[in-house]
């Protein structure tokens, strides 16, 4: 998330950075404020206005893949969603442990069902009620267990093609985005080095992402060879 600019420091888990959020600020030469603005304009494709891209509610530029999150009140860097069970957004700096958060809730999952399992096959004999309501149990623990793994999966896929799942839902509504072929993810760099930036690099805020130019663009637009899957080319 951020609000600020200056080091970016965490809050629930989310990256927030400081910033003088006023206009004036902004405006003032060498302020932290206008080397904000900067390194945001050049993240972005030339020729984007400063004003397009400043969210009506911080009063601060956002880089690419940043979005306000109206229940949090505040921008959030890589933002995924805005979780109702956790109470707080999903993004840079905590989509990793909302991960394994659902892997760890998934097996949580997975290792009750058996258990109950072991238990109707060994005290099948007694009371019938005691049967109906484990099995109830059962069946809810089941649909359980579909929802979190069709859940793990679907993040799996949007961490190994380094997206977001509002950048997936919105693609053709967010302005970077719009124009980019439906089958080219723009901040992809591999599988492989899609999954070690996930799992062991933490972007401080100057390493944030930036959006690829038109040359990029085509060279990931380019259509499959036979070539590219012996040299690895998604990796
Ligand atoms: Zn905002
Ligand atoms: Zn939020």
């Amino acid at each position: 998330m951020f609000k600020q600019r200056q080091p970016a420091s965490s809050k629930n888990g989310n990256m927030v950075i400081t910033v003088e959020g006023s206009q004036s600020a902004r405006n003032l030469p060498g302020s932290n404020a206008t080397s904000w603005t900067k390194l945001v304009l050049d993240m972005h494709s030339p020729g984007t206005s400063a004003r397009s891209l400043t969210c009506s509610y911080c009063n601060v530029e956002q880089p690419p893949r940043a979005k306000h999150c109206h229940d949090c009140d505040r921008c959030v860097l890589q933002f995924d969603h805005h979780c109702v069970w956790l109470g707080t957004c999903v993004g840079q700096g905590n989509h990793c442990r909302f991960w394994w958060y659902i892997c760890e809730e998934t097996a949580l999952c997975l290792w009750t069902g058996i258990l109950y399992i072991i238990y109707l096959k060994v005290n099948i004999s007694r009371a019938w009620w005691k049967d109906a309501i484990i099995i109830m149990l059962l069946v809810i623990l089941s649909i359980s267990l579909i929802f979190l793994l069709l859940l793990l999966l679907f993040h799996s896929y949007l961490i190994l093609t380094n997206q977001t799942t509002y950048e997936l839902v919105r693609r053709r509504r967010i302005p970077y985005l719009r124009g980019i072929p439906e089958r080219v993810y723009p901040f992809s760099k591999g599988l492989c080095r899609n999954l070690y930036n996930f799992c062991f690099v933490r972007r401080s805020m100057d390493e944030l992402e930036r959006i690829p130019n038109a040359l990029e663009l085509e060279e990931m637009s380019r259509p499959y060879t036979c070539l590219d899957f012996l040299t690895c080319r998604c990796c």
